[in-house]
């Protein structure tokens, strides 16, 4: 059984664009008349709320037919995701662990409080949650795997040391994934400490403080003394209630898995942040090609928990095999539906390992979807051996814009091509460019396992042709 995306777009009202990038999310690209089969229908559809993800039984056309959204009665404020992102050293496991130990009280102090991947802290009476594996390779990876989890962004930058290579990479990660920054400007007790520095640094890559008459809060802290982690909280609450966060409790339980491992006593554990509804120990569940029943929940501070609502993360028990960090899961009727989608997928999975499967982002496929009118924009990402490069590649390229598609350099560095330059473009749908650098041992086998274009040059002026080339349409395959 299978729908067409022009008929699930115009089945679920929405446009094929829509469905298209939502498809590109969970790996899969798809043309306007391409077929995709009821499972997958069935998860795009659960994207935009319905309850359908689960009945692969059922045809596509009754899936598509129940409730598309939450109705508004039932969706009730969620606590916001924070990620903890910049350069090495600049202190983002000892802000984590200064927020964590800010938040324990009296009673608990002495208590032990589990990595599982995340927590939540309370402020004020309002719940926040924290993941807590910092950095953006972790966040884009999941973001490759289809996965968006956090809303708001916090950057660490050490006060003492400025903007470095990786709080800039930070930061275009960050904005790829369109969520907001807060800049926490950490290191404030050391004596050199610089925050007017950064500030003036952080102005170079679009980001101007408040107090600068920009909109970027920039809190100045210390992870060592504490200072100003208090406001540090409520900037990130007021950024939060900006953004007006819900979910609908009332519904079936579903997110994305943070973490797992093997526990030599437990089994597979799989730590999850639910996104929506309520999971419930007892539901059936399935992940990836895990599926399970939850035999048991625990919070991050160890402690057993019979329901998890948005925004909560806990460690599930009861999971068929490990699942996958950036899977997402989603709660099913009954132990059969789980294990029947598990299954599906475990055997789609093999085939597509045996088929040598198309690019998924290259220039030509780029091409033929803007002759088409389902994209609007070209992403690339461009690495070079000199920042000269960078620039004058950059400068070259956005000028190719047209009216009708836009060249948007999301990233630029200099050096070789790594492994997070691969997930960041198979996260964004985006090309890498080289120019007189190579991809690193580990960026080549990601590359190629993501389907990511990496092309390189040696001249300038090569490498604007040919993105001209792509856009005006006389682009040769290369084969
Ligand atoms: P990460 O690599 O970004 O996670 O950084 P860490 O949290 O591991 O911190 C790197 C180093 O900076 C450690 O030696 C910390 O003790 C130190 N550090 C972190 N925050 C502060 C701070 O606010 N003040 C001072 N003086 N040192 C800090």
């Amino acid at each position: 059984e299978s729908v067409t995306v022009q008929e699930l777009a115009e089945k679920m009202k929405k446009s094929p664009a829509d469905i298209i990038k939502r498809l590109m999310m969970l790996g899969v690209l798809a043309t306007i008349n391409q077929e995709i089969d009821a499972d997958t229908a069935g998860i795009v559809a659960a994207e935009y709320g319905l309850e359908v993800e689960v009945k692969v039984e059922l045809d596509a056309e009754a899936l598509l037919t129940q409730e598309a959204e939450d109705d508004p009665a039932d969706l009730a404020p969620r606590p916001c995701v924070v990620t903890v992102m910049g350069h090495v050293d600049h202190g983002k496991t000892s802000l984590l662990d200064a927020i964590r130990q800010t938040n324990v009280t009296a009673t608990e102090a002495g208590g032990i409080t589990q990595h599982i991947g995340a927590y939540q802290i309370e402020h004020n009476n309002k719940k926040i949650t924290f993941l807590d594996t910092p950095g953006h390779e972790a966040f884009t990876a999941m973001r490759a795997r289809g996965a968006q989890v956090t809303d708001i962004a916090i950057l660490v930058v050490a006060a003492d040391d400025g903007v470095m290579p990786q709080t800039v990479e930070a930061i275009n990660h960050a904005r790829a994934a369109g969520v907001p920054i807060i800049v926490a400007i950490n290191k404030m007790d050391k004596p050199d400490a610089n925050p007017d520095r950064v500030k003036q640094q952080l102005t170079e890559y679009g980001l101007v403080a408040e107090e600068w008459g920009g909109d970027t809060v920039m809190v100045p802290v210390s992870a060592k003394t504490r200072q100003g982690i208090e406001d540090l909280l409520e900037m990130i609450l007021l950024v939060a209630e900006m953004a007006d966060l819900k979910a609908n409790p009332k519904r079936a339980g579903r997110g994305t898995v943070i973490e797992a491992e093997l526990d030599k006593g437990r089994g597979p554990v799989a730590t999850v942040l639910v996104q929506n509804g309520t999971l419930t120990v007892g539901d059936n569940v399935v992940a990836g090609t895990a599926w399970g029943r939850v035999r048991a929940m625990m919070d991050y501070r160890g402690r057993r928990v019979k329901k998890a609502v948005p925004s909560m993360p806990v460690e599930v028990l009861g999971f068929s095999e490990v699942p996958q960090a950036g899977d997402m899961f989603y709660v099913v009727p009954d132990e059969k539906t789980a294990r029947s989608i598990a299954e599906k997928r475990a055997n789609r999975k093999r085939e597509e390992e045996f088929k040598a499967a198309m690019p998924r982002v290259s220039l030509d496929d780029l091409f033929k979807q803007i002759k088409e009118g389902q994209v609007k924009e070209l992403r690339a990402i461009i690495k070079a051996d000199v920042q000269g490069s960078v620039e004058a590649l950059k400068q070259s390229l956005e000028r190719l814009s047209t009216d009708e598609v836009k060249v948007n350099i999301i990233h630029g560095g200099v050096g070789a091509i790594t492994e997070t330059d691969i997930m960041l473009a198979s996260a964004s749908n985006a090309i890498i460019i080289g120019f007189n650098v190579r991809p690193d041992v580990n960026a080549r086998g990601v590359a190629e396992r993501e389907k990511v274009d990496v092309r390189l040059y040696r001249v300038i002026y090569d490498a604007i042709e040919d993105v001209k080339a792509a856009m005006s349409g006389l682009l040769e395959p290369e084969y």
